[in-house]
């Protein structure tokens, strides 16, 4: 898997703390691969984990974090910021609103018409599905189906071959009959070829549809690119639909499409029944490119290892003796964020005695956290200079009492004490288990 790979790719950077261009090299070259097989197109590919090296040359690599690791987050938050990042509006307006669905036969235009119907359906509005498929007779039945199926009304006219006038005579009949939004199905060739080009731009020019969506199937890889390229050149496209990522295919297609024509992808459709459709999620999609379900694992290992170094970061200032009331907050804050109390209660030394007689859960620092917070930032650098007045505004400031404040400046004392005998024995060889 990829993972493993790229902690291969890194094997000679263990150990050195940052990644370096003599290791960069192979990494690169593993991470491109991976989203060729994702069926990225290359040239994207390509310019990708260039900008990918750029970021992550002379990043430190936490002694925590495996280099590969810490690669993968930082091509994840790629792919997802390049994917759009969040959520496309789909909002059509008008009256009625008018959805006009283009692309390639057999990439599922009628399938996702019925679906979008039926989501809007559900949604409380009044949809009409319009058959402008002139060209295959099984088309205009097949809509006829699904709409039965999901019970929309279909307009159609088997006699009429001219698109635009059906898709017109469709609205009418929309507006005659209290219908709020019309999707207008339309034909598709194999290929993309001039007529049908012209036919749908046509069509197009005449509905003013207020979204025109491009249904491309995720499994043509490579192709849906040069598809996709074409249709916006044509039509100006405002979304994408990807279709058939309920195969085994990985989806870079979602990938190369946003980059190439910079158009939102707003639905993924994931079957052949009327509910499997859904929005496009950018963090599932990048997830898939990668390879899956490891992948957020290994997002969130890199996350808790950042928790890692700061509690390193804190072991340098304890050894120094200058650790102060700002840094035990900063840690508590910490330790809550990480959860497992009870494995990083060692990570202070002295915090067991300040929490002594109480359970340790998240409840336990309420107090402390809150005394502390009420502090200026120079009383916690130091707290010597808190006097008898400076301890009652604190104890309301807190919710607490001057005993309870009295009690944590007394704990925090024996605390400093304590490492600094650690300190004086580590200067006799080392304390195990106490991180250098
Ligand atoms: P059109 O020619 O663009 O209208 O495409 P259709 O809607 O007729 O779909 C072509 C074929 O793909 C049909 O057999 C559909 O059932 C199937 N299909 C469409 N969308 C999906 C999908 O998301 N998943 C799967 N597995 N099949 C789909
Ligand atoms: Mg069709």
């Amino acid at each position: 898997n990829l993972s493993t790979k790229l902690d291969q790719a890194f094997k000679t950077l263990k150990g050195q703390g940052r990644i370096t261009e003599i290791n960069v090299a192979n990494t690169v070259k593993e991470i491109r691969k991976a989203l060729l097989d994702a069926d990225v197109n290359y040239n994207i590919a390509k310019s990708i984990t260039n900008e990918i090296k750029d970021e992550a040359l002379g990043k430190d690599v936490l002694i925590a974090v495996k280099p590969g690791e810490l690669f993968i987050k930082i091509v994840y938050d790629k792919l997802v910021s390049l994917m759009g990042g969040e959520l496309a509006e789909f909002t059509p307006t008008g009256s009625p609103a008018v959805v006009l669905i283009s692309g390639l036969q057999g990439s599922g235009k009628t399938t996702f018409s019925a679906k979008l119907a039926n989501r809007l359906k559900a949604q409380g509005k009044q949809a009409l599905l319009v058959a402008c498929d002139i060209y295959r007779p099984a088309a205009i039945d097949q809509l006829h189906t699904l709409g039965e199926q999901i019970g929309v009304d279909v307009f159609s006219e088997r006699e009429n071959k001219d698109a635009i006038s059906i898709a017109q005579k469709g609205i009418q009949y929309a507006k005659a009959n209290g219908k709020s939004i019309v999707i207008i199905d339309t034909a598709g060739r194999l290929a993309v070829d001039e007529q049908m080009m012209q036919e749908i731009s046509a069509v197009k020019q005449a509905v003013q549809p207020s979204e025109t969506l491009f249904v491309v199937d995720s499994m043509t890889g490579q192709d849906a690119v040069n598809t996709a390229k074409t249709f916006n050149e044509r039509l100006d496209f405002d979304g994408v639909v990807l279709t058939k990522l309920d195969g085994d295919t990985r989806g870079g297609a979602a990938l190369s499409i946003k980059t190439v024509v910079n158009k939102p992808i707003k639905f993924i459709s994931t079957g052949e029944k009327p509910d499997t459709l859904d929005v496009f999620h950018p963090d599932r999609m990048a997830k898939r490119i990668l390879g899956m379900g490891d992948v957020v694992s290994l997002v969130e290992k890199a996350q808790q290892a950042f928790d890692e170094e700061e509690a390193k970061r804190l072991n340098k200032k304890l050894r120094k003796n200058q650790f102060d009331l700002n840094d035990l907050l900063s840690q508590i804050q910490h330790i809550k964020k990480m959860g497992n109390l009870k494995d990083l209660m060692g990570m202070i030394p002295g915090m067991g005695k300040m929490l002594k007689n109480v359970d340790v859960d998240d409840d336990a620092f309420k107090p402390v956290e809150a005394i502390i917070s009420s502090m200026t930032p120079t009383e916690r650098e130091n707290p010597d200079i808190i006097n008898n007045s400076r301890k009652r505004r604190i104890a309301t400031g807190s919710g607490t009492s001057v005993q309870q404040v009295n009690n944590l400046l007394k704990q925090f004392q024996e605390m400093k004490r304590t490492m600094k005998k650690i300190n004086t024995m580590q200067g006799m060889g080392g304390l195990p288990g106490f991180g250098k």
